[in-house]
């Protein structure tokens, strides 16, 4: 790596309350020699607001392939670049990925300037297990490939989460109840820190009659946080280790089988594990 590089800033941006931007965020605009953003006349607000006069290139999914190896020459001449995206954590569903990726690979140092994201806001407001989950981005946009999606999501135990626009909302939450048990716990995080931010958990029978009966629970940008499925494992719990034991032994024999090899492996009760492959089997 040389000294003489230049150094890439990946600057998150509000996600709709211009007033969640870091004071060393702004500082980073305002002294970069660049701005590769998503949508230049769209980040203008923000750099208004901030007084921020930095030059701006745009840098987007269609010609970021393209406009990438020649930033990388410009910070390898010295310069400092900060990519933004149009809301949010660049690289999380938005572009850049081709920047960074560069970046590491030319010795530049990629130095990320963190703020807000729209799936770690709404998680941490929803009340769902956040030990371990997953984030599964936008989901398919026809009906058929959402449900098989979601059919392989019955067995997620994680908590997961993902984006879904307004046109979709509905038509999504309506496959989701028609494969999910109606007790599913849901949190809808719609227009998060913005004027008509509204979060709404509950059961994903309920969650539905909200979206269908209010015609603003349809409108604006959302969040869509599940609960992972519980494995019933009986009056005694399988570490991970055990489940793993026993999906590999599904794999290859019965479930009979399977559950009596694993008990005798583990010393747990095979009735444990057969509920547990039960679980697991669901479609
Ligand atoms: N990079 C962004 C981030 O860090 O979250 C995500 C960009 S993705 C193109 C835009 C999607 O994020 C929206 O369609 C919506 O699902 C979600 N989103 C962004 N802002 C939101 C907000 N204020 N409230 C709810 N969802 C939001």
């Amino acid at each position: 790596m040389s000294d003489r590089y230049g150094r890439l800033y990946v600057v998150a941006t509000p996600i709709g309350n211009l007033a969640d931007f870091s004071d060393r965020a702004v500082d980073t605009l305002r002294n970069v020699d660049l701005i590769a953003a998503e949508d230049t006349r769209h980040v203008k607000t923000l750099l208004q607001h901030y007084a921020i006069t930095t030059r701006v290139i745009s840098l987007h999914q269609h010609n970021e392939e393209h406009i990438a190896p020649r930033l990388i020459e410009k910070m390898q001449q010295g310069l400092f670049i900060a990519l933004v995206s149009d809301a949010g954590t660049p690289l999380v569903n938005d572009p850049g990925m081709p920047l960074v990726k560069l970046s590491h690979e030319q010795g530049i140092t990629v130095s990320p300037i963190p703020g807000a994201c729209a799936l770690i806001t709404a998680l941490s407001a929803a009340g769902l297990p956040t030990n371990r989950f997953c984030f599964e981005g936008f989901l398919p946009r026809t009906s058929s490939a959402r449900k098989t999606f979601f059919t392989e999501q019955l067995k997620e135990p994680r908590t997961w989460i993902f984006y879904e626009s307004s046109h979709r909302i509905l038509a999504c939450l309506d496959d989701m109840a028609s494969l999910f048990p109606a007790e599913t716990e849901v949190v809808i995080a719609r227009e998060i820190t913005k004027l008509h931010e509204v979060i709404v958990k509950s059961r994903l029978d309920k969650i539905l009659e909200v979206v269908t009966n209010d015609p603003n629970m349809q409108k604006g940008e959302f969040v869509v946080m599940v609960e992972g499925t519980k494995i019933d494992q009986g009056d005694q719990d399988l570490t991970e280790e055990q489940i793993q034991i026993l999906k590999i032994l599904l794999s290859e024999c019965s479930t009979k089988t399977a559950t009596s090899i694993a008990a005798q492996i583990t010393g747990v009760r095979k009735k444990v594990f057969y509920q547990a492959a039960l679980a697991l089997k669901k479609p």
